[in-house]
């Protein structure tokens, strides 16, 4: 049977997303922001914790995992190359690692840039991807520990995976990308469309993802460092692509 998904929203902008195997029974939390939201979306859902899979170091990823793992005895995936910032960590994974959850099997892509070990979980079957801090929906995460040219290699690492993926990621930061986004762009239709659309999911009190890959790769201005408009549009007409995806990025941490 196919992955079952609940998302969620916690702290102050972040997104929890359970993954949940209908055939086993067995239920992952991706990350855990937040003891008591992970709880709460248990009781709603019914599901049994199983497993966390953890993304990154950060605190507002990792803050419930003692918790939860006292409750529940659920495993703790966990990348090994920052594991040891990462509290009761039972197994550590790296690039193309395969990661069940009972019978749902997914492998590991490391994307680092945000974080220097940051990975994301790739569910080929149900085309699932669970992306962190790393990629956003018309965004991406702050280069923190690693280099700009790092990070596009990791979003273009997710800019490969098949169109229609559905990615879920860390933070609810979709419409104040959007806001910049279109100042890359001014003239993008599919952003313009989406715009719309991410406006009316605010409006009615939804979730803006999870959103495909496909789509973020016309409307998200940090997926598109190799068009040649958007480097014309950023005054590097000719530069290599992370170069292009530095400026972008620096323009956005001003913004
Ligand atoms: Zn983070």
């Amino acid at each position: 049977m196919p992955a079952q998904t609940y998302l969620f929203a916690c702290l102050k902008d972040n997104f929890g997303v359970l993954l949940h195997d209908p055939d086993s029974g067995a239920t992952a939390a991706i990350d855990a922001p937040e003891a008591a939201a992970v709880e709460a979306a248990l009781a709603k859902t019914g599901w049994r914790l199983t497993d966390i899979l953890v993304t990154h170091h950060h605190g507002d990823h990792t803050a419930g995992i003692a918790e939860l793992k006292r409750h529940h005895q659920c495993r703790v995936v966990a990348p090994r190359k920052e594991a040891q910032k990462i509290a009761l960590v039972d197994e550590t994974v790296g690039e193309g690692d395969a990661v069940r959850v009972g019978s749902l099997a997914g492998r590991v892509i490391e994307t680092p840039g945000h974080t220097a070990g940051h990975i994301s979980y790739f569910f080929p079957a149900d085309k699932l991807a669970f992306v962190g801090d790393t990629l956003f929906s018309i965004g991406c995460g702050r280069v923190i520990e690693g280099n700009p040219e790092m990070m596009w290699q990791s979003l273009m690492k997710l800019r490969h995976l098949p169109d229609d993926t559905q990615f879920y990621c860390g933070h609810e930061y979709t419409q104040a990308n959007i806001r910049f986004a279109k100042t890359i762009e001014p003239n993008n239709k599919a952003l313009a469309a989406r715009a719309d659309e991410v406006a009316r999911l605010i409006a009615a009190g939804k979730p803006t993802i999870p959103a495909t890959i496909g789509a973020e790769k016309t409307e998200n201005p940090f997926l598109r460092a190799d068009v040649p408009e958007v480097a014309k549009a950023v005054g590097l007409a000719s530069s290599p692509a992370w170069k292009v995806f530095a400026e972008i990025r620096e323009r956005k941490n001003r913004f």
